[in-house]
């Protein structure tokens, strides 16, 4: 038998989450993010679980050149277009849609002769100082492509900072219809936290991404509260069994000490598995379906739990790390960081399984 560990990918629940993110954007068409091997779940499963997307977004001309060859003939974007001069050519012979962002690849585009007509998307950098041109080049780019005898047509886009945060997309969209308002064009702004609250940033396509996989972009509104269904179970099982006295220590660097006699169960689950090793004491986790903690810290291939208060918890007794019953939001924040990584960083070495 293999380690026990697993991660369970819900194709339903991929699904799900695609009708809900439908809901919201009523009229505007829905890329479906699925870059970084679709934010863990695995990009073959994911673009079928998401078919009723209207197109897929992603980085890599290897993967959407796989894409393609699984028969996927629907719209692909590449977020960061393209890279090099001999990529061009990829673009027309894959029909792939590429994000240009700056003059290098508007330059590669002008000397470039393409073999069939490709969309594109212009990105227009309305403040995130991310990628994308601003005032002084978006009209050089705007005529550059639009004036393309190979380029069929122009989309312009931008990418909001902090449609999750505080500050919203006000500012960001006011610069952007600002930069862009001569431009006769379809528009693509909102990310999954745009999506979900500013109705005024859909425009006409979306690029939705942690939702689909069932997480909130949200700090302060779980998934469950927006109707999301997590889509990644990382499961494992307790494989041993240690009793502390008090002032006995669990781990490396003993960073744990019991302060009376207790309980704890060391689970096949590690940072070399994709669980963070931030993660502190006291990260929550479920051991037999109950929420405990996790004490001491996260080692390449085990961590601990306090199982003092769960009698019936043994070896072989489940445990989930996050997932159905524990948002990786709710671990994601424990540890300092937000579920998107948590979830890119599922190792290989972890066995999926679909449910
Ligand atoms: C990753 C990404 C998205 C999706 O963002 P979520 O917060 O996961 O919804 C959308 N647009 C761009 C440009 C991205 O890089």
């Amino acid at each position: 038998m293999p380690r026990p560990i697993q991660a369970r990918i819900s194709s339903r629940a991929l699904t799900h989450n695609l009708e809900v993110a439908r809901r919201h954007a009523s009229q505007a068409h829905i890329w479906a993010v699925i870059k970084a091997n679709a934010y863990g779940h695995g990009l073959a499963r994911a673009a079928q679980a998401l078919a009723a997307a209207d197109g897929y977004a992603m980085l890599d001309f290897e993967e959407a050149i796989r894409l393609r060859a699984q028969g996927v003939d629907k719209p692909i974007l590449l977020l960061e277009g393209f890279f090099k001069a001999q990529d061009v050519t990829l673009l027309a012979e894959y029909a792939l849609t590429p994000v240009v962002h700056n003059i290098e690849q508007i330059e590669i585009l002008e000397k470039t002769a393409l073999s069939a007509p490709i969309d594109a998307y212009l990105k227009v950098n309305s403040g995130m100082n991310r990628l994308g041109f601003t005032v002084d080049n978006v009209r050089i780019a705007w005529n550059a492509l639009h004036g393309h005898p190979q380029v069929r047509s122009v989309t312009l886009m931008t990418h909001f900072a902090d449609a999750d945060g505080a500050s919203g997309v006000a500012a960001q969209l006011e610069w952007f219809n600002s930069l862009t308002q001569p431009m006769s064009a379809p528009r693509c702004l909102a990310n999954s936290a745009a999506l979900l609250r500013y109705p005024q940033s859909h425009a006409d396509w979306v690029r939705p991404g942690i939702m689909l996989y069932g997480c909130s972009p949200f700090a302060e509104q779980s998934a469950a509260d927006l109707g999301l269904k997590p889509a990644m179970t990382l499961a494992s099982e307790i494989i041993g069994l240690q009793n502390l006295q008090p002032g006995e220590h669990v781990g490396y660097g003993f960073s744990f000490e019991a302060t009376q006699e207790m309980t704890i169960g060391l689970v096949a689950c590690g940072y070399a598995d994709g669980y963070p090793r931030h993660a502190p004491t006291g990260t929550p986790v479920l051991v037999g379906g109950q929420r405990t903690r996790t004490v001491g810290r996260v080692s390449m291939d085990m961590l601990a739990v306090d199982i003092s208060d769960l009698p019936e918890a043994y070896i072989g007794t489940p445990v989930t790390l996050w997932g159905e019953g524990l948002s990786a939001d709710e671990v994601a924040a424990a540890a300092g960081t937000v579920s998107y990584e948590l979830l890119c960083a599922l190792a290989p070495r972890v066995p999926v399984v679909e449910v």
